[in-house]
């Protein structure tokens, strides 16, 4: 999976003091499994390193600008401009998710510092980094998280979760893919779905429904990956979690004699509770699936979202 990541994330010098925020997540435990494509905006709009501090600001309309206060210079426009060209490119080689660097005025992807008022004396958390703000725009589909973010256990399974799917949608969307392949895509994330919001599940099964209700085949893909990026967003809380569980332990129910059911229902229960994580039941329903080869379940992505190497379900 080729993933973009703000360049000093993976040590590279490139800050305004010559210096680098390396995180020990994208390179001790990601690097083992994505191919990285490092973008340093302010390098590469040719600022050079070390530079001047730049900052947004709000001008008079109240629109922020990318400003250099030492010169003054306003960047708003050339940073523009590359971002445009870099998302467009990034696009192109197909990236399924982007880390950024939080608090940046050109990389941060939400509460970045703000200046406004007389002189830009005031300031607000309400800034969104110059070069992150298109890449989030042009890339609406795009899972991205800032680094900040993924020392949450829930945020960072979350996205790991949803760079494998969108990896595996962009993979889907380059094939000459037939309408029985979406379907069977979106049978696949049922219990992810259903785990992350379950009326956003049932709004995806009516869209996967009736393609005839969409002028083209793009169309239909177009409307359902709208709602899936919406879906996956937000995290599966415990309680949906226990929700996705217990209706994958149902659909054991024609296979499994009442010990076994009662076993899995403890375990979920204990899971409920906070006494075992989350990879505790998944082992065990997963255990059962395969005991029993049920065809239904054993392609269900829920059972295994990602490389268990990374024990982002221990964290859970
Ligand atoms: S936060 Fe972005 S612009 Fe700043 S040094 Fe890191 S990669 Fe470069």
């Amino acid at each position: 999976m080729l993933i973009g990541v703000s360049a000093c994330l993976l040590g590279q010098k490139v800050r305004y003091d010559g210096g680098h925020k390396k995180n020990r997540f994208c390179t001790n435990i990601l690097d083992d499994y994505v191919q990285w494509l490092p973008v340093c905006p302010e390098v590469e709009i040719g600022l050079g390193t070390p530079r001047n501090t730049i900052r947004l600001e709000n001008d008079l309309n109240q629109i922020p600008r990318l400003v250099m206060p030492k010169t003054g210079e306003d960047l708003t426009e050339k940073m523009t401009n590359f971002s445009l060209q870099k998302t467009r490119m990034l696009q192109r080689a197909g990236i399924c998710g982007y880390i950024l660097k939080k608090d940046s005025p050109s990389c941060g992807m939400a509460r970045v510092k703000l200046h406004h008022g007389p002189n830009n004396l005031a300031s607000n958390r309400d800034g969104v980094g110059a070069f992150a703000k298109i890449l989030l725009r042009e890339m609406p589909h795009l899972p991205v998280e800032e680094e900040g973010r993924l020392n949450d256990a829930r945020l960072r399974e979350n996205f790991i979760t949803r760079i494998h799917a969108y990896d595996r949608w962009l993979g889907l969307m380059k094939s000459n893919w037939k309408r029985k392949e979406l379907i069977r895509f979106h049978e696949e994330y049922k219990y992810v779905l259903m785990a992350h919001n379950q009326a956003g599940a049932k709004r995806l099964g009516k869209i996967i429904a009736k393609p005839d209700d969409y002028s083209s085949k793009q169309a239909w893909a177009e409307a359902y990956m709208d709602e899936f990026a919406l879906v996956m967003k937000k995290p599966a809380s415990k309680k949906s979690h226990t929700n996705a569980l217990l209706h994958l332990m149902g659909y054991l129910r024609k296979y499994a004699d009442s010990q076994d059911r009662e076993l899995i229902q403890n375990e979920i229960l204990k899971y409920n509770k906070g006494y075992v994580p989350l990879i505790v039941p998944i082992t065990l329903l997963k255990h059962f699936v395969e005991k029993f080869e049920i065809p239904y379940l054993l392609n269900q992505v829920y059972l295994k979202p990602h490389p268990s190497e990374l024990m982002l379900l221990n964290q859970l």
